[in-house]
C-alpha cells in the first residue's frame, strides 16, 4: 500500500497549478497501488512517464514564479549602457531537461527601444534551448550521427528532430563557451553499469 505525505503545495501565484501537482502525484502513486496486475516493467516505465510529467509541470511552475517577479536591481541596456524600464513579461516557450515548458518573463526596454530580457540572460539561453539542453545535443552530436543523436536525445526527454541538431550544433560550435563546456565534460553513459 503507498502513502503520501505530499499534503499541498504553495506557489503564491499559481495555488490552482500547485494543487493540481499534488493531486497528479497523488493519483500516481495511487494507479500504481490499485493496478495489482501491473507488472515490475510496467510500473518502472509509468513512474518514469509520471515523474517526468511531474517535474517538467514543476519547472514551469517555478520558472513562473521567478520570472514573473520585476528586478529588484535597476536594470541597464547591454546595449547602450542606459536605464531600461519595465515594458510587461512576455510568453515564450523553452527547451528544458525537463520538457518543453512555456515562462512568461518580463521585458524591459532603454530609451533607444533596445528590447532587454534580464531571467534569460540569467539562464544563459542558446535561443529557446536551456545552456544544459544545447550542452547536451552538442555532446550527443559529437558522438553520434544527428538521427541517432536526436534518438539519445528523446530517450532523455529531450524532443528534436535531427535536422534541428544538425543546425543548433553547427551554429553553436562558433561559440567557444559552449565548445569548451562540451570538451571539460564527461560522456553521459549510454548504458546501466554493472
Ligand atoms: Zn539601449
Amino acid at each position: 500500500m503507498f502513502r503520501t505525505s505530499l499534503s499541498s503545495c504553495e506557489v503564491k501565484e499559481n495555488p490552482e497549478a500547485a494543487q493540481n501537482l499534488v493531486d497528479e502525484m497523488h493519483d500516481l502513486v495511487g494507479d500504481l497501488g490499485s493496478d495489482s496486475s501491473l507488472s515490475f516493467s510496467e510500473a518502472e516505465q509509468h513512474i518514469l512517464e509520471g515523474t517526468r510529467a511531474l517535474g517538467q509541470k514543476l519547472l514551469a511552475l517555478h520558472a513562473s514564479d521567478q520570472a514573473s517577479a520585476k528586478e529588484t536591481e535597476p536594470v541597464s541596456c547591454p546595449k547602450c549602457e542606459k536605464a531600461c524600464r519595465s515594458w510587461r513579461p512576455r510568453e515564450r516557450q523553452r527547451t528544458t531537461l525537463c520538457g518543453v515548458i512555456r515562462v512568461a518573463r518580463w521585458v524591459y526596454h532603454c530609451d533607444a527601444k533596445h528590447y532587454h530580457r534580464p531571467w534569460d540572460t540569467k539562464q544563459q539561453l542558446k535561443g529557446k534551448y536551456m545552456h544544459r539542453v544545447a550542452e547536451m545535443m552538442c555532446r550527443f552530436a559529437a558522438h553520434f550521427d544527428f538521427r541517432s543523436a536526436a534518438e539519445e536525445l528523446s530517450r532523455q526527454g529531450v524532443i528534436v528532430s535531427h535536422k534541428t541538431v544538425h543546425k543548433k550544433v553547427r551554429e553553436w560550435s562558433k561559440d567557444l563557451r559552449v565548445l569548451e563546456q562540451v570538451e571539460c565534460q564527461p560522456s553521459v553513459p549510454m548504458s546501466g553499469g554493472m
